[in-house]
């Protein structure tokens, strides 16, 4: 069962300590490493290499969606997904396993829970998020046109 609550403060503690809600400069600040690649069939994936921790994400998408993936995969890192050797995580949207559901509410709690108002336009046109994914991660829309989290 992934736990909300500790998400949340994982991200709060992340955040107050590179003093920065930005996914590119909590890489910078800790160490890990974001490459563009262009790649055919997956937005991006996250690997640790001999101690090195990595992000590589696709080129071709917009970058506010870059911003989407880096943050989910952020979270992979932050949260020590990466125990297994030779192990690669593929970006993705609608998996039910527990460290992809996890890396979901990390990005997702990073990247909106800032206080500022979202619209549903914005999530699907800027940050390419589909209408399913938005119901599934517990957004609600309020009124015609602002977010809120349901957590
Ligand atoms: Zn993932």
């Amino acid at each position: 069962m992934v736990n909300i609550d500790n998400i949340r403060k994982l991200v709060n503690q992340v955040v107050s300590e590179a003093r920065s809600r930005c996914p590119r400069v909590i890489c910078k600040r800790k160490g890990i490493r974001i490459k563009q690649k262009w790649l055919e069939d997956t937005e991006g994936y996250y690997y640790c290499s001999k101690g090195i921790k990595t992000i590589v994400v696709n080129s071709r998408i917009s970058y506010d969606r870059q911003t989407m993936v880096i943050a989910h995969e952020l979270g992979h890192a932050i949260m020590g997904h990466d125990m297994s050797t030779n192990f690669i995580r593929t970006y993705t949207r609608f998996s039910t396993d527990r460290y992809e559901v996890e890396a979901n509410f990390f990005g997702f709690e990073l990247v909106f829970n800032n206080g500022e108002e979202r619209t549903y336009d914005e999530l699907i046109d800027k940050y390419g998020l589909e209408k399913e994914e938005i119901r599934q991660m517990g957004l609600l829309v309020c009124g015609q046109r602002t977010l809120a989290w349901r957590f």
